[in-house]
């Protein structure tokens, strides 16, 4: 898959993809410094879970998938011998979610289940961990997109908008590196030499694919059916 993503073929296509959420990463900054961003109260336990039901909800439409299982939830920092950060457990089928503000919680909450979904579906870990996470992170972009415009507040995308960005561009110049182009640098600015990962190339890759097909394969993963080029 990695072998797919560097196709020098995808270079044009991420130069767009980077033009349009650095557009949009402007202007969240813009909204962020004028304190015009309601990021609402920070959640307990229990407002937590009622608000993690109603999100999974949401990402069981986008996915149309149906009777998938409850996993546990709590924030991460509430039980000592979870891992400090954003993660699902597929086999103890519990996720755990660093404390953010409220709005800012659909993000790792939508993330995580997606994960859970994969898990119930029998999506294979092992040499799939960019499938695996570029279906999450597509998802998770598209449940807070779906809550910043149903209640009219960008805080929903601030933290991911601000990530995906900063992957884009990374991947971007792994791309570029690789087919021995030189990358343009109007679309490297602010990089960051993050790691290459499977979040940064599967975000990449699918914000590809998703931009020559449309997104209606994001459901199609969730039951096990990939599109020809991700096998
Ligand atoms: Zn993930």
């Amino acid at each position: 898959m990695t072998k797919l993503f560097v196709s020098p073929e995808n270079i044009p296509l991420l130069e767009d993809i980077i033009a349009d959420e650095s557009k949009k990463v402007e202007d969240l900054k813009d909204i962020y410094e004028n304190n015009c961003m309601y990021f609402g109260p920070y959640l307990s336990h229990e407002d937590l879970n009622d608000f993690f039901k109603e999100v999974k909800k949401e990402v069981d439409i986008f996915l149309d998938v149906k009777d998938i299982t409850y996993p546990d939830c709590d924030y991460c920092e509430d039980v000592p011998w979870k891992s400090d950060f954003d993660h699902y457990n597929r086999v103890f089928e519990e996720m755990g979610v660093v404390r953010r503000r409220g709005k800012a919680m659909v993000f790792p909450l939508s993330h995580e289940y997606t994960h859970h979904v994969q898990s119930f579906a029998g999506l294979p870990v092992l040499n799939y961990r960019i499938l695996n996470e570029g279906h999450a992170r597509g998802v998770d972009r598209h449940i807070t997109n779906l809550y910043a415009e149903r209640e009219d507040n960008k805080a929903f995308i601030y933290e991911n908008s601000a990530l995906v960005l900063k992957e884009l561009k990374r991947a971007y110049n792994f791309t570029c590196d690789f087919n021995g182009i030189k990358p343009k640098s109007e679309f490297l600015k602010d990089f960051v030499d993050v790691k290459i990962s499977e979040h940064t190339l599967g975000t990449s890759l699918f914000m590809v694919y998703e931009a020559l097909h449309g997104k209606e394969f994001y459901k199609d993963i969730a039951v096990k059916r990939f599109p020809d080029c991700f096998v």
